[in-house]
C-alpha cells in the first residue's frame, strides 16, 4: 500500500480512525516531507492550523502508526521519523554527516530480506535496512 497522492480522509476512515482536522494536517505534513521528526511535524502542522501542543502532535503520530497508516523509522541516533510510504518494505539510506534520509527499494524481487536464514520460530511481517553512508551534498563539501 503506497498512500502519497490520496485523500488523507481516505486513509483514516480505512483506518477507522475519526477525521480531525490535526490528523489530516498531520497526514499532510508528513506526505509532502518524508522522514521528517515529531518536531518538523508539529512546525508544519502550526503553519496550517495556528497553535496545536506538540503532545497533540505525537499522539495523532502515534494513533496513525498503530492504524498502520503512518511508518516510523528510527536510526540510530536520530529521532523518530515518519513517513506515509508503508507497507512495502523499503529501507533507508541515511547520511552520517547531515542526517538526510532517502528511500531505497528493497535489493532484489519482491522482499527477499523478510525470509532469515533462520527465522527461530518468529512470524516476520517487516524488515529494516538502514544502509548508512555519506551522501552527495556531504561528500562535496568534505574535499
Ligand atoms: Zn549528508
Ligand atoms: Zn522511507
Amino acid at each position: 500500500m503506497h498512500t502519497n497522492g490520496v485523500d488523507p480522509r481516505e486513509w483514516l476512515r480505512s483506518a477507522g480512525l475519526r477525521v480531525t482536522a490535526p490528523r489530516i494536517a498531520v497526514l499532510n505534513a508528513v506526505a509532502t516531507q518524508p522522514h521528517s521528526d515529531a518536531d518538523a511535524v508539529a512546525a508544519s502542522v502550526r503553519d496550517v492550523l495556528g497553535s496545536v501542543s506538540t503532545q497533540a502532535v505525537y499522539d495523532v503520530l502515534h494513533a496513525c502508526v498503530r492504524a498502520g497508516i503512518l511508518r516510523r523509522i528510527e536510526p540510530a541516533g536520530s529521532a523518530a521519523l515518519y513517513e506515509t510510504r508503508i507497507g512495502d518494505n523499503h529501507h533507508h539510506l541515511v547520511c552520517r554527516g547531515c542526517g538526510a534520509v532517502v528511500d531505497v527499494d528493497c535489493a532484489v524481487g519482491a522482499a527477499p530480506c523478510l525470509e532469515p536464514s533462520d527465522d527461530h520460530g518468529f512470524v516476520v511481517d517487516e524488515a529494516e535496512v538502514v544502509f548508512w553512508g555519506v551522501c552527495p551534498i556531504c561528500r562535496s563539501t568534505e574535499r
